[in-house]
């Protein structure tokens, strides 16, 4: 399966700003990108001394959120820890995270590829403040502390990914359910959402399994990024094993950034043990126990997921999953189908066709989103039933859809100006039918013979004869039923 002599070995660390007013344990502004340095501190996010930590309860309750959307455990205790290490960007010198009690641990995410569907471990989600920005000079360091105290949630998955591209759809189904359930906004490109990539290689050599030590990318802030920097990494420790390099003497993980521009890894720190960040309770603040009643209540407010929908919708409206993927691609385009299923009562394919062809074809064309078009939901319901009823047939639907994309009219108003209302009455049709059956006795004889393609011809010659308003079940009713 795979094209490289050793499988690769994957694990994510994803840092998610939570969607909250205020940061982790201040009041400052939480929503940091673009304001001008330094205008959103105060002493606690400065790390001033004798400056004292309040938790943000809105974090909190987002933490347990995002836990209880990717099915993890909820423990009864947790608290909060100092992990220290000195960084010009952090400016106490530690920084307030979670160590052996996180808010949640233990769950699972379902990620689909080319090969299937697959579920992802999650060990733990725990909560913890962002650290500032630094920009590097010539001769100098200038440190933002914006960003500093905002609240992050670090979810870790385990390392049950295979391939860049199982990568991939992790990264992007975490973030559909962090969106979805409200938890962050989680905007790549403004620094809200950052990947460290753990990469292994594993293979066999001399009749054993070799497993060399991992290497971590540092701060990958895209899938492209994720899709460049892994295979390059996974093809660097594979080419350092077989040179006989460091990676075969080597004693724990080393981190590694990424450097979009040269397109390769370079080395941040080798060695970095766990112990080195001496971890101590926060003395600043108590330990806590969620409620169980908040917790019901939180996952109680959980709307329904991406991958839930997606189900339902092949089971409740017997769509394909190709369609199921199209519309819950977009909650909106999803909220919009069953609404318009609903005003069609029912019909939940014909308006699934309609939804992923014409609307988004439309939309496509002339850009707009769902929530702008002039055709809504009651109104594609209505146009839906028209055609189950006969009133209009399939083809002409699509002209006055076409009206109704340009002005909102109703489709039935359409249905009428335009003269678009099908003939199903039997006696109208018969008179074409018999007209054409008279012009073509060569088709007739193609049809009696076998060739069901004669029968066809003729359809399209009574349809043009009624200007395409023919119903053609009652058109194709009557044909078959004169000529035999
Ligand atoms: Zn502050």
């Amino acid at each position: 399966m795979s094209d490289t002599p050793y499988e690769l070995v994957i694990g994510i660390e994803t840092h998610v700003e939570l969607a909250t007013e205020s940061k982790m344990f201040c009041g400052c502004q939480a929503k940091w990108f673009g304001a001008p340095p330094n205008t959103l501190t105060c002493p606690v996010c400065l790390g001033l001394p004798g400056a004292l930590p309040v938790p943000n309860r809105r974090a909190i309750e987002l933490a347990i959120t995002a836990g209880l959307a990717l099915h993890c455990e909820i423990p009864a205790h947790t608290k909060f820890d100092r992990k220290n290490y000195m960084y010009p960007d952090l400016p106490k010198g530690y920084q307030i995270s979670q160590y052996d009690l996180p808010l949640s641990k233990k769950g699972w995410l379902e990620i689909a590829t080319t090969a299937g569907e697959k579920r992802v471990g999650i060990t733990r989600a725990h909560l913890e403040e962002d650290t500032a920005t630094s920009k590097h000079g010539e001769g100098y360091a200038l440190v933002d502390f914006n960003r500093s105290g905002v609240p992050l949630l670090e979810i870790v998955s385990e390392p049950d990914m295979r391939s860049v591209e199982e990568a991939v759809a992790y990264v992007n189904a975490l973030r559909e359910v962090v969106v979805f359930s409200g938890v962050s906004e989680m905007r790549l490109e403004e620094g809200a959402g950052r990947f460290d990539v753990n990469v292994s290689i594993r293979f066999t050599e001399d009749s054993q399994t070799r497993w060399p030590p991992q290497s971590e990318i540092k701060n990958l802030n895209s899938t492209r990024a994720i899709e460049d920097a892994v295979p390059y990494e996974a093809a660097r420790l594979w080419d350092d094993w077989q040179s006989g390099g460091e990676i075969r003497s080597r004693k724990g993980k080393i981190t590694v950034g990424w450097s979009p521009d040269r397109r390769q890894t370079f080395l941040q720190r080798s060695k970095e043990e766990v112990e080195d960040y001496r971890y101590f309770p926060e003395p600043d603040l108590v330990a806590f126990e969620p409620s169980r009643e908040l917790v019901e209540r939180l996952r109680a407010g959980i709307p329904e997921l991406p991958s839930a929908r997606r189900a339902r919708f092949v089971k409740e409206y017997a769509l394909s999953e190709y369609d199921a993927r199209i519309l819950v691609a977009d909650r909106a385009l999803a909220d919009y189908y069953e609404e318009s299923v609903r005003a069609a009562g029912g019909e939940p394919k014909a308006v699934a066709n309609w939804v992923t062809g014409e609307l988004l074809r439309y939309l496509k064309e002339d850009g707009g989103s769902v929530a702008g078009s002039k055709i809504r939901p009651a109104q594609l319901g209505a146009l839906v039933k028209l055609v189950k009823s006969g009133e209009v047939s399939g083809s002409a639907a699509k002209g006055v859809f076409a009206e109704m994309w340009k002005t909102g009219a109703e489709p039935t108003a359409v249905v009428k100006a335009k003269g678009l209302t099908q003939v199903s009455d039997e006696a109208a049709i018969a008179a074409a039918v018999d007209a054409v059956l008279a012009e073509n006795p060569r088709a007739i004889a193609d049809y009696k013979a076998g060739n069901q393609r004669a029968l066809g011809v003729l359809v399209g010659q009574v349809m043009k004869r009624m200007d395409g308003k023919a119903n053609p079940t009652v058109v194709n009713h009557l044909l078959a039923k004169r000529i035999n």
